[in-house]
Order: C-alpha cells, then structure tokens, then sequence
C-alpha cells in the first residue's frame, strides 16, 4: 500500500486567508499540534515576506523536530538564501521554490520566454540545494500551463536536484478528470519523473479542491498540499481533515494510507479557527458543529437503532466529543482544563487563573457556562494578555436609548494615566458609545482611525448569553487594527473591543514615531515595513495579502 505524504501549508498558504493574523508564538502553537496530528511536512512561512514570517519559519524549524520543516521562496537568490537562513536549525528541512509556467504569467507578470524560465527554474534548484538535498519546486499557474512545456520544466527541474515536483491549481482552475489526467501525464511523460515525488496543492476556487487532489492521489500523486479548516488565499486550499478522511474512507480504492492521527483532527481544526479568527462553517464537513447532529427525526432514530445507517464517519474517530458540555458554579478547574485542552488551549498556570475566574464571574451570573463561552473567554483573557501595552483603559460607559429620542453615549477612558471623556449619538446604543469613542481617539490618539467592520455575536442561546464583539479600525494608511472582547453586556464587549482596537492603533504609532520595528500588530503590517527588494528580475506578482510581494503557487 502506497503511502501519501501529507503536507500542511497552515501556516504559509493558509495565513494568507485574508483576516487570518498570526504571530510567531501562534504560528509555534499550530505547529506543535501539527506535530501532533502526524503531518509529514509543515510549511513554516514564506522567510524572505517578512521579518515576521522569517522569525515564524526560524522558530518552527529550531523547535518542531520529527516532520520536515518548509520555507517558500521565490526562485531568486535572495529569497533562497533566506529561506536556507531560516530553517539552519531544522532537524529536518525542505525549500520550496517555484516559478510561474502558464503563458498568461511569463507574459504579464514574468516578461520572460520559456527558455528563460526553464533555466531560472534550474539555477533556482541548484541554489536550494546547497542548503538542502530536499528541495521542492513548483511550475506556479501548473493547471493552466501548456502540458508539453510542463513537463519539459519539472524535467530540467529534477535533472538540477529537485525531490520533490509539486504540480500546483493556483488559481483554483482545475476539474477532477482534467487535473487527474495531468497528474498521469507528467508520471508517463517526464523520463526522469521516478526521480522525484509528485505532489498536487489545490485552490478551492470552485469548490474542487478535495476532489481535484483526490483525482491525482489516483493518478500517482504521493504527496498532498493542504491546510487545516481548508483556509488559504481566496476560496482556501484543499482541507487537511477532509482529504485526509476521504482517503481512509476509501483506503482500498486509493490503495493509499498516511501518517495523519486523525483523534486530533478536532482539537487541531478549533486551534486554528481559535487563533486565526477564522470561523468554521457550521455544516463544514468533518469539522463543522453540525457534521455529527441528527435534527430530523426519521435520522436520530435510525441513528440511535445503529449509527451506520446515517453516519460514514465515526465522530470519536475525529476527535469530536460533543460540544454542549456544561459547567456549572461549582465545576472545577478540571472541567475548564479539559474543555480548553480540547479545543488546543495549554495554558500557563498565571493565564489559566485569570480565565478561571472569568469562568467563575460568569457562572455566578448565569446558571451554566457551555463550552463555546469558555473558548471565548479564553480567546478574550490571551488576547488582553498577548497584546500590547495599555495605553487606553475603558473606566465608564454609560448609554441612554429607547424609543422618541436619539441614543447617546458618554465614556471615560483614561490615556497614558490621565482620564478623558467623551460624548456621542447614533442610530442606536452602539453606534452612539462608537461615535463617542471615535471622538475620543480623534482628539488624543490621531485624526483618522474609521471603524471599518463590526461584528456581534452571541455565543450560546438565551437573552444572558455572552456577547462576543469583533471589530476592526483602519487608520489614514488603510492599515487595520483588530480588536475583539466578551461580555454579558453586548455594549460593554462592544466598547472594550474598540478600545482594544484603539490600543493597538496607539501603540503602533508609538512605535512608529520611535522608529523602532513596528511589532506584529497586524497580518497587514510586516514588522519592520515592506518585504526586503529581490534582485529585478524577481517573479513578482499580484495580490498580496501584505501588499508585500507574498505571492503563492
Ligand atoms: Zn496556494
């Protein structure tokens, strides 16, 4: 039985989704759980995008000793080099270059004749190679480049060293038959091809992204490209937890088997979800709240009479242990533990303290605590924790609404030490605590920071809920700054998320105005500034999460 390596690009393809945000210490987080999962390799970042995402990848690779450690970069020198930098101390280490192959991207982006690629491609491999003997290249735009001209690229890129050939949908193009059919192609055509593992990394731009990949694991592909939750630039990538099931599902008719410890899928999809922001859909396969409910009648029945006449997928098999868990006042600090442990929280004792006590507050004030409340609590405590200096702090908040007149708000912060307040009305309470809010920052932090999203949920039933409150400040530059908080009062978390947001606005500028590296406040924002020049024929291209050149196969 083959045996498909699985590759998780998490924390380079995936936190480029836009809205993901990550710092180094949650990067080293996803990684150890990563570790746990059983992924064969992890692709750390992209070194040369960011000091930030330099430090993620040197941290990873120093830290995370039993799956290949991976660092994207460009086939330039400069972003070889950086790459080779940065994973110095992996016990294991693999680059990963690639260079664009379709016409439309020698064309338009490259400006370059497929000789000029194909040679780029070589040198770039034989650059990656005095770092390390795994080197993986990718024809960027693979599933739009003419077939003949691919293959004559991945050939010279294993004559020049390459272990690795990964055949990329960057643009989520592909359908099953077609993308299979090239996947046999390059086995049949490339002669040196036994040389290399075939790899497939898929974009979900039409939904296909499981399929496609699954189509070329039938085809002869022995290694998937693949995030968790399935995030990743635009539509996301191919999901870890869905093609990893489907292919245990259906082992004899792939003839395949991997390394994945799939009880951990669970706890590794809500890590990420938790840290990323990034929400799982409830009707998400495998991951999804939903994906073990029974609502219909008809189902529970046969469900409780045996289990298979509805479900293909055992839930304990991926980890799921039901999420309506209850903790009530006089829970203990076990309950609270397992609940977070479960959801990929390990705590140090002093945070595990404060959240405890949150836990305790709100379970004095309402009967039960379930254990989505918790998380939020615990997202809450290590944001408040993790960020910042305070620089802002909420004292008061006070609202008048109702019916026949128009809401207004007046709050006191205090700024640095000093107390200031400040007054304003809207179309409703929150919009008028906003407005004074905003007419606070505009007067003492700076003249431009709009409130460009807002978002309110409730985070389990009932009118004592808590109140998880989401939103994001832009400031005269377009840079973003996040802020979310939980509360039993929707104001109240509404407010503090602002402030958080505000915060994290001031204390940027101050590191600004201090010329120092700006910190890892925001994906948007590498530390330090732009992205280090490359040599002028570097591939540049497009889109970008960081408005950097972080470009992606
Ligand atoms: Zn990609």
């Amino acid at each position: 039985m083959r045996r498909i390596l699985i590759f998780d690009t998490t924390l380079r393809d995936g936190e480029q989704s836009p809205g993901a945000s990550l710092n180094v210490a949650e990067k080293l987080a996803i990684a150890k759980q990563l570790d746990v999962l059983g992924v064969d390799v992890i692709e750390a970042g992209f070194p040369i995008s960011s000091p930030g995402d330099f430090e993620g990848v040197r941290l990873v690779a120093e830290k995370i000793r039993r799956p290949i450690i991976c660092g994207l970069a460009r086939a330039t020198d400069a972003d070889i080099d950086a790459a080779g930098e940065a994973l110095k101390g992996a016990a294991r280490r693999r680059i990963h270059t690639f260079i664009a192959t379709s016409k439309i991207h020698l064309e338009k982006k490259l400006k370059k004749s497929p000789e000029e690629v194909i040679e780029l491609a070589r040198r770039a491999v034989q650059r990656a190679r005095r770092y390390t003997d795994d080197v993986e290249f990718s024809p960027e735009d693979a599933a739009r480049t003419d077939l003949d001209y691919m293959c004559q690229v991945i050939e010279a890129a294993i004559d020049a060293g390459a272990t690795t050939i990964n055949i990329p949908d960057t643009v989520g193009y592909a359908i099953p038959e077609e993308f299979g059919a090239r996947i046999r192609h390059v086995l049949e055509k490339v002669p040196n091809v036994r040389k290399a593992v075939i790899s497939v990394h898929c974009h979900n731009d039409l939904g296909l992204a499981v399929a496609n990949s699954l189509a070329a694991v039938k085809a002869g592909a022995a290694q998937v490209e693949c995030t968790i939750n399935g995030i990743g630039e635009r539509a996301g990538n191919c999901s870890l937890e869905e093609v990893v099931m489907a292919l245990r599902q259906k082992k004899a008719f792939y003839d395949a088997d991997n390394g994945i410890d799939t009880r951990e899928i669970w706890t590794t999809s809500r890590l990420v979800s938790n840290l990323t922001k990034l929400d799982v859909q409830r009707n998400k396969a495998i991951v999804g709240e939903n994906a073990f409910s029974h609502e219909a009648g008809i189902h529970q029945h046969g469900v409780l009479q045996d289990r298979e006449t509805y479900e293909i997928i055992r839930a304990e098999d991926v980890g799921w242990q039901g999420s309506r868990i209850f903790i009530g006042k006089h829970s203990g600090k076990h309950g609270v533990m397992d609940i977070l442990k479960k959801n990929g929280y390990q705590l140090e004792d002093d945070k595990l303290q404060v959240v405890l006590q949150r836990v305790k507050d709100v379970a004095d004030r309402q009967k039960n605590v379930e254990e989505s409340d918790i998380v939020a609590i615990a997202r809450d405590v290590l944001e408040d924790l993790a960020s910042d200096e305070h620089l802002l702090d909420l004292r008061e908040v006070s609202v008048m609404t109702g019916n026949g007149f128009t809401p207004s708000a007046t709050i006191k912060l205090s700024i640095e030490g000093q107390d200031v307040l400040g007054t304003g009305t809207g179309v409703g309470p929150v919009d008028a605590a906003s407005h004074a809010l905003q007419s606070i920052i505009r007067s003492h932090v700076g003249p431009s920071l709009t409130l460009s999203e807002y978002g309110l949920k409730g985070i389990t039933g009932g009118t004592d809920a808590l109140a998880h409150a989401t939103i994001r400040f832009k400031d005269q530059d377009g840079k973003e700054f996040r802020g979310e908080a939980v509360h039993g009062d929707v104001i109240i978390a509404s407010v503090q998320a602002m402030v958080k947001g505000a915060n994290r606005a001031m204390n940027f500028q101050k590191r600004l105005n201090k010329g120092g590296p700006t910190g890892c406040i925001d994906p948007k924002t590498p530390p330090g500034g732009e992205a280090p020049a490359t040599a002028g024929e570097a591939p540049c291209c497009g889109q970008s999460k960081n408005q950097t050149s972080k470009q992606k196969p």
